[in-house]
This record gives C-alpha cells, sequence and structure tokens, in this order.
C-alpha cells in the first residue's frame, strides 16, 4: 500500500473499497489491520483499479459512488458525477419548502444520478419530487439509487428533453437544475475526470448556455404562481443568466456563491 504510485489519499479509497469489498471490513480496517496481506483476488483488483486510476479514471467510478449533501449516490460513467457546488440547488429548494411549509412540488431537470431529487427527498418528508432525464441510461442510475435509498415511492421518473418529459398541465412550486452549460471549446472537457464522463452532461455543444436559456424560457409554463426556477451555471455565465431570467420576465432574481466563491447558481420567481 504504501509503495503505490497513487497519493496517500486516492490510495486510501481506492484500499478501502477493496478491504470493504473482499474482507467486509470497514474503513477504520485501514488503521488497524495495516499488516493486512491481500489475497491473490483482492491484489488483482488493487492492481487493475491503481492502473485504471493512473489513467485517469475518476475515483467515483472506480469504487461505483460518491457522497452528495447528506446522502451516498451509486454513480456508473452514464452519469456526471455529483459535485459539491451542485448542493447550493438543493439548499434553495430545502429553503423554498421550509418558507412555503406546505407539500413542496419539485422538478429536478437533467437529474444524472438523481442527486439533487433524492438529496431534497432525503431531508424533506412531505416534498414531492418528480425528476427528468434525457438519457435513459441516467434514468435507470436515478432509480436505482432511489431504491437504494428507499425512496423509490418519493420521486418520479419521467424520461425526456427538458419540459418535453414532463405533461403539459404539471406544475411545481420550484424548479432546480444543473444542465450543461460547459462551451464546445472549452479545454476543460479534455482534462481530469471530464474526459470520462458523459458529453451530453457537460456541454451543449454551443456557448454553454442553449440549455440554461431553453430551461429558464420554458418554466413559466410548468412554475405556479410565484414560484421558484433555480439553475446552476459556469462561473463565467452569472450574467448571462441573469440577463435570460429578466427576458423571461422573472421577479425577484439572486445570484447564489459556492463555496469556492464563484456565481454558481441564479434563481428567479414566477
Ligand atoms: N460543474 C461541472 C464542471 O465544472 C459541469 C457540469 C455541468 O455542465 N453542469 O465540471
Amino acid at each position: 500500500m504504501s509503495d503505490s504510485a497513487l497519493s496517500p489519499a486516492e490510495t486510501k479509497i481506492l484500499m478501502a473499497y477493496i478491504l470493504e469489498k473482499h474482507y467486509q471490513l470497514p474503513r477504520s480496517a485501514l488503521l488497524s489491520r495495516d499488516d493486512l496481506e491481500l489475497n491473490a483476488r483482492a491484489l488483482e483488483e488493487w492492481k487493475m483499479l491503481e492502473s485504471k486510476r493512473i489513467q485517469g479514471e475518476p475515483i467515483a467510478y472506480l469504487i461505483g459512488k460518491r457522497g452528495f449533501h447528506n446522502i451516498e449516490l451509486y454513480v456508473a460513467p452514464g452519469v456526471l458525477i455529483p459535485r459539491p457546488e451542485t448542493e447550493l440547488l438543493v439548499e434553495i429548494g430545502l429553503h423554498e419548502i421550509k418558507r412555503l411549509n406546505t407539500p413542496t412540488k419539485i422538478l429536478d431537470l437533467g437529474t444524472g444520478s438523481g442527486a439533487i431529487a433524492l438529496a431534497i427527498a432525503h431531508e424533506a418528508p412531505d416534498a414531492q419530487l418528480t425528476a427528468t432525464d434525457q438519457a435513459m441510461e441516467a434514468l435507470d442510475i436515478a432509480k436505482i439509487n432511489a431504491k437504494l435509498l428507499n425512496m423509490k415511492s418519493r420521486v418520479q421518473f419521467f424520461q425526456g428533453s427538458w419540459y418535453e418529459a414532463i405533461e403539459a398541465d404539471n406544475s411545481f412550486d420550484v424548479i432546480l437544475s444543473n444542465p450543461p452549460y460547459i462551451t464546445s471549446q472549452d479545454h476543460h472537457l479534455s482534462q481530469g475526470d471530464l474526459r470520462f464522463e458523459p458529453i451530453s452532461a457537460l456541454t451543449d455543444h454551443g456557448n454553454g448556455l442553449t440549455c440554461l436559456e431553453n430551461i429558464i424560457s420554458g418554466a413559466k409554463y410548468h412554475l405556479n404562481t410565484n414560484g421558484l426556477l433555480a439553475v446552476e451555471h459556469g462561473f463565467d455565465q452569472s450574467e448571462a443568466v441573469v440577463a435570460l431570467m429578466k427576458q423571461a420576465d422573472f421577479q425577484d432574481i439572486q445570484t447564489h456563491l459556492d463555496l469556492g466563491g464563484h456565481y454558481r447558481v441564479v434563481s428567479g420567481r414566477k
């Protein structure tokens, strides 16, 4: 373990996964069983994971999970790996649930692993969640997560592109979305974890604002009066997204900072 080519932190994460899978040992065994010699099968898997990681595969895909807000999600290459900054949308949703103080209807557009919808369902037992995705592969993973978290009855899933997944007369108190907003030219797409993530979850293959515009302009048809829309965007897109909200006649438009100090979310009311 000590002579791995990986950083100590990543070595620990992968080794904890191996110990749990092959020896049913908890994470704490990393300390208490320092002398443990891996058996042949465990060693083989360790080498495979180590080499995949050296080739750049995201840790979350290798161990099949990622923590998000107060839940743990199953993740696989068909979905974006949930990011900590997206927890902002969860907090905005939860704040609105508290403010309304009635069973709140919430829509998560482009749910991917189910992160936003399930994190909210986990905290708010009376909230009614709907989650959509264009990719069947993503919806399958989101449904697995709903099942693993015992929240299958809490979330309705629909397949389709943005509002096409929703019945015309279905409206919500809150719409949340973390759409693909990276521009097609952005060099980050060919770096780090992003190389391995579904391209359709990352970029609109255009200027980065196509999906945001679609979501913002269509929201009025699916929001209740005074309903709240909040969307995540790129670190340099705040002004453009505020302008889109103004154009679509939203009220009470607010910008929200993520923990990294970047404007990351814009919200507004119908
Ligand atoms: N936040 C992700 C990133 O910067 C991008 C995800 C998205 O486009 N919604 O890697």
